[in-house]
């Protein structure tokens, strides 16, 4: 069977290299891709938003299931797109990504149906948020209400910083409409951990949990990025506190979205804070596969991804095996000079086909004229090492990530070190 999966990042590389692997593949296209894509699956050059130039590409393939990566175009209504012509698609409705694509919509819900997640506010007006977090302590949370490419919260631990990020969403509306409305929230401390599932309605089956490392420098130092390195298991965090994220927060989730008409197909990602009494609470739903988290999660899958999307898609989710291997897995991303700020693009990547003890995800990379391969994205490159332990898989991460050189290469050095103390 031919697919078709949307995206170009490190998170649409390990879903390519993971489709590849299932019998049943035929061939797998990927719009736009990258250039570590192109050796799992046909690169097609089509954007992400342009969706009648990838329906009509699939009804011209005879694609017969399509799975989108990003949250942009889920958001902007691209599996109905797919729908509306009859072609099965692995991700959710407009109407149901909204619970990613609306702060303020995510935060009634939970508090409608008494989910677990930190006490907030909403605003639609300037004057009257401002009045409000002048009455709050800090530190304290304020968030943008739309999606605005992951830069649209601020942990604000003084009143300036608070008031200024506040006035930059609403007033300066540096996040265009996404700030039209905004979410003031508690400040929550502990620890933070992902959980993601394939979820059909109901029926939701929890992948492994993972944990991100957002910033950029080590010890969680500098700003906020995309994610720089990811690590599951975690062998630091009980099972019973994962169990009881799954049952108390993501489950109720899935069926509340059902209650209010709109039912969640895809994977929904549960981004989680283990408060200081040992409860799992909602910092935020996402409606698609987490990047860099796909990349330490798909490798430990020993069930078949394509058999996992078409149940959902057939409505027989609960049924499919569901298997993952004990093995640890450590993503370490290997990022542009200035990346999260502005870098450079073309730099010349050496080494990557030396690597042989990690798989190599590539996030942001291209071939250039003479073919060679070079930087084309802030995170160019993941290398996910797999071990008997977080130690074992660590450390051929890095080893092999010190063999992938760059102009300006960086890195983290403390991924997966909380899972070592
Ligand atoms: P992304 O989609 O990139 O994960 P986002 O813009 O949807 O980010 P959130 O995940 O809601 O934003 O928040 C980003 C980060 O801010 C969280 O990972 C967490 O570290 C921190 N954060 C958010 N809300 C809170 C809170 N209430 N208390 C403490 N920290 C928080």
């Amino acid at each position: 069977m031919d697919i078709l999966v949307v995206g170009s990042g490190g998170r649409e590389h390990a879903i390519c290299w993971s489709l590849a692997k299932s019998p049943k593949s035929g061939t797998v296209y990927c719009a736009p891709g990258n250039a570590g894509i192109a050796e799992v699956a046909e690169i097609v050059p089509i954007g992400v938003s342009e969706f009648d130039k990838l329906t009509s590409f699939a009804k011209d393939k005879q694609i017969e299931l399509v799975v989108i990566g990003p949250d942009d175009p889920l958001a902007e209504g691209i599996v109905d797109a797919f729908e509306a012509e009859g072609i099965p698609v692995f991700g959710p409705s407009k109407n149901a990504a909204h619970i990613e694509g609306s702060k303020t919509f995510m935060k009634d819900l939970l508090h409608k149906y008494e989910i677990p997640t930190a006490a907030y506010e909403k605003f639609d007006n300037y004057e009257a948020a401002l009045d409000y977090l002048r009455g709050q302590p800090v530190p304290i949370v304020i968030k943008a209400d739309g999606l605005a490419a992951g830069k649209g919260v601020t942990v604000a631990f003084t009143r300036e910083e608070a008031e200024q990020a506040l006035a930059d969403i609403m007033v300066s509306q540096v996040f265009g409409a996404a700030g039209n409305q905004v979410v003031i929230e508690e400040f929550m401390t502990g620890q933070e951990m992902s959980i993601l599932a394939f979820v059909d309605g109901e029926t939701v089956r929890a992948m492994p949990a993972a944990q991100d490392h957002k910033q950029v420098f080590d010890e969680d130092q500098g700003p906020n990025t995309g994610g720089m390195g990811t690590y599951s298991p975690l062998p630091h965090i009980a099972q019973s506190i994962i169990d009881e994220a799954i049952e108390t927060i993501i489950k109720p989730t899935a069926k509340a979205m059902v209650s209010e008409g709109r039912s969640f197909r895809g994977v929904l990602f549960a981004g989680l804070m283990i408060t200081p009494d040992g409860k799992p609470k909602t910092i935020e739903f996402n409606a698609r596969f987490g990047d860099p988290e796909t990349q330490v999660v798909l490798p430990r899958l020993k069930s078949d991804l394509l058999e996992i999307f078409l149940a959902a898609v057939n409505g027989t989710l609960a049924e499919v095996e569901i298997h993952w291997s004990d093995e640890a897995a450590v993503c370490v991303v290997l990022a542009s000079p200035g990346y999260p700020a502005a870098y450079p693009k073309g730099l010349l990547i050496q080494g990557h086909d030396q690597v042989q003890e990690a798989i190599v995800f590539h996030a942001g990379t291209a071939r250039n004229t003479d073919g060679d391969l070079v930087t084309n994205g802030g995170r160019v490159l993941g290398v996910v090492g797999l071990g008997a332990s977080i130690a074992e898989a660590r450390s051929k991460a890095y080893t092999e990530a010190e063999r992938i050189t760059f102009e300006g290469k960086h890195y983290r050095r403390d991924i997966a070190a909380k899972a070592l103390m």
